[in-house]
């Protein structure tokens, strides 16, 4: 978090390894090029320029993005880790509320980053809660700390606990407090990351048991983890020291087929077969934006428009910080789904 520490929002790219069959399809290469830890290039046609041999081909050329940070393919779970979410547990235990958000196209990387798996390691999701256990420990003789969370789903306009087998449609509610509640989900109280691992994997499997197939559903689906933080002063008084505070980290559906309209700018609409949440989080990043621009400090955000939006609505914006860590293949295979993911981001860092 370089440079834009103290700006609400951060915007991340991840490229990560060419798979096997990317690597031995010889009609495709790598178009990506991490030139630093801030900048990357986006170069679709290098061979094409190069057999050409021509100056006068500037209809292709390379088009440099700079970022809060751009992690390469040989960049580890907790190098990530560390560089995005881990600054905003400080900040949460301060009493804000913040947002993680992985993006990208299905198969760009977005669920290892979150979730991660045995042979590569721990995503964020756990790295996660394992650091915030460590500071809630140091903290352990001047605060009394209760931590929570829930994992739910969002999927076709519809929220699901993950936590429970079988899940009905839930509701969202605002409190006295204007906090966005999920009425009747799980909340569980993890004591140790090897918990949260296990709750992650036994929600995971919830999530794959939906009736349509597997793949389909994942890569249309937003799973959210929210964690929860309750803390009050050991010595002080009990009412006026209660703070609460939220962390949500979210593995967005797939972005394949939302990002064409999102990357207009304009007012989206819904297609047959976009996705609403999705989009709703695009308008509202983009009103987010603008309202940064002109200096509007009591914007409009159309939070309303989806399920997504509106349970984070406590959670973006004002004082709340965000994190966006865009995953994208460096093969020419996913060429268009790289372009509008960089071109995402890259509007998301006007935030
Ligand atoms: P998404 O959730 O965006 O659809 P996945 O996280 O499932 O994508 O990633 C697609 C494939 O690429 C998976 O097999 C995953 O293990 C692999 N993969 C993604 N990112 C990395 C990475 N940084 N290092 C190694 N393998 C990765
Ligand atoms: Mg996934």
């Amino acid at each position: 978090m370089s440079q834009k520490d103290d700006s609400n929002m951060v915007v991340t790219i991840r490229v990560r390894p060419e798979s096997e069959s990317e690597i031995s399809n010889s009609n495709h290469k790598a178009i990506i090029k991490v030139v630093d830890e801030n900048m990357l290039i986006f170069d679709p046609n290098d061979d094409l320029r190069q057999s050409l041999s021509s100056k006068s081909n500037t209809r292709h050329l390379e088009q440099r993005y700079a970022f809060d940070k751009v992690f390469d393919q040989f960049a580890t779970q907790q190098e990530v880790f560390e560089n995005t979410t881990k600054g905003l547990i400080d900040y949460v235990l301060d009493g804000y509320n913040a947002t993680v958000f992985a993006y990208g196209a299905t198969g760009s990387g977005k669920t290892h980053t979150m979730i991660g798996n045995e042979k590569s390691g721990a995503g964020i999701m756990v790295l996660t809660m394992r650091a915030l256990f460590e500071s809630i420990d140091k903290q352990r003789d001047e605060k009394k700390h209760t931590v929570s969370m829930s994992y739910l789903e969002v999927y076709n306009e519809t929220i699901r606990d993950l936590l429970i087998n079988d899940s009905k449609s839930l509701e969202l509610r605002e409190d006295s407090a204007k906090m966005v509640v999920v009425k009747d989900l799980t909340e569980k109280h993890p004591n140790s990351s090897q918990d949260v691992f296990d709750l992650l994997e036994f929600g995971n499997n919830n999530r794959k048991q939906s009736p349509t197939q597997a793949n389909l559903t994942s890569s249309r689906s937003h799973a959210v983890l929210q964690i929860y933080i309750r803390q009050q002063d050991r010595t002080g008084d009990i009412e006026t020291n209660l703070k609460f505070s939220k962390l949500s980290l979210i593995d967005l559906a797939g972005s394949e087929r939302a990002s064409k309209t999102m990357n207009t700018g304009a007012r989206l609409t819904e297609g047959a077969n976009i996705n609403k949440s999705l989009l709703a989080l695009g308008n509202c990043i983009n009103a987010l934006g603008d309202a940064n621009r002109k200096g509007n400090k009591k914007p409009y955000i159309p939070f309303r428009d989806s399920k997504l939006t509106r349970l984070l609505k406590d959670s973006l914006g004002g004082n709340c910080k965000t994190i966006m860590i865009a995953n994208i293949s460096p093969n020419s295979i996913s060429y268009e789904d790289t372009h509008n993911t960089l071109k995402y981001a890259d509007r998301a860092k006007q935030i």
